[in-house]
């Protein structure tokens, strides 16, 4: 609560009053702080791998270049985290668009059994090294939905990439897509048998740069804001999502949808 008070000038009668104002500043002090957070985050995020590329240049300039093995290594680690930081950065843009409204939706309708195969097939190279079977179920009858196909991509990009960081080898992932209870809305999840996520994690886990642990995201070459990303087109299109997770046995996100009704009409 910020309080001002102004005294209240009369020429000839000196001080007859006081305005005193009462601002709930809470709300703007909360977006500052978070503001604040955030900027503190990307240059930490970023400063992490530029740090360790000095370094692994620093080694190989110092001698590490006239071993073959040594160098070939050193220059594997500066290429992934130079491939982490393009990421990091192309996920920034992404947010960035949402923030400032600058990503229009460009809604067409898009076969729902497609768009699930697709993205299985973008992932069976990743599937394969950890042989994960990945199936994709979507409810008879259900044909098209109404939305930006590759933002929606993108979603399920993000969702099964971290299905397949989180889950380990030999696990299953189920890709479904179903009507919601009251037939309005399409529902499409992502269920793994992974590690799962502790419940004290749960509120925070769609949080930009929030990540359970953090070594262990940057390792897989997470950047911690994957889910972000996903929940800002998700809400773009009108939909909500939702994770839920028990430690140890997996986890699955769901998010909704609005159908493509007969007709060309969207729900
Ligand atoms: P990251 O790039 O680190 O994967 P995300 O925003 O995509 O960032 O996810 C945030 C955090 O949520 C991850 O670091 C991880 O700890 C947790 N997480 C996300 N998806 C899963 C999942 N399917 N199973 C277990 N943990 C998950």
């Amino acid at each position: 609560l910020k309080v001002t008070f102004t005294p209240i000038h009369r020429r000839d009668r000196g001080i007859t009053g006081t305005i005193v104002v009462l601002q709930d500043v809470t709300e703007q002090e909360k977006l500052e702080q978070s503001r604040r957070q955030f900027v503190a985050n990307v240059s930490h995020e970023l400063r992490t791998p530029l740090t360790t590329i000095k370094s692994y240049a620093e080694a190989l300039n110092d001698g590490a270049l006239e071993e073959r093995e040594l160098s070939e290594r050193f220059v594997g680690v500066i290429s992934n985290e130079t491939e982490r930081m393009i990421r990091l950065v192309t996920d920034l843009l992404h947010l960035s668009r949402f923030d400032s409204n600058g990503a229009p939706l460009r809604r067409r309708s898009a076969p729902i059994h497609d768009m699930l195969d697709e993205v299985a097939d973008r992932f069976s190279f990743q599937l394969r090294q950890k042989s994960i079977k990945a199936s994709v179920r979507v409810e008879p009858g259900l044909k098209t939905a109404w939305v930006d196909r590759d933002q929606i991509d993108q979603v399920l990009d993000n969702l099964l990439s971290n299905a397949i960081k989180y889950t380990l080898d030999g696990g299953t992932i189920k890709l479904t897509a179903s009507k919601s209870t009251d037939g309005t809305e399409l529902e499409i999840s992502v269920k793994d048998t992974g590690i799962g996520i502790p419940k004290k994690d749960l509120a925070r886990i769609f949080d930009r740069f929030y990540r359970v642990d953090k070594a262990r995201s940057r390792n897989m070459g997470g950047t911690g804001l994957g889910l972000s990303i996903a929940r800002e087109i998700v809400k773009a299109h009108g939909g909500t999502i939702s994770l839920q997770s028990e430690l140890n046995e997996g986890t699955t996100v769901t998010f909704t949808l609005p159908l493509l009704q007969e007709g060309g009409e969207s729900a």
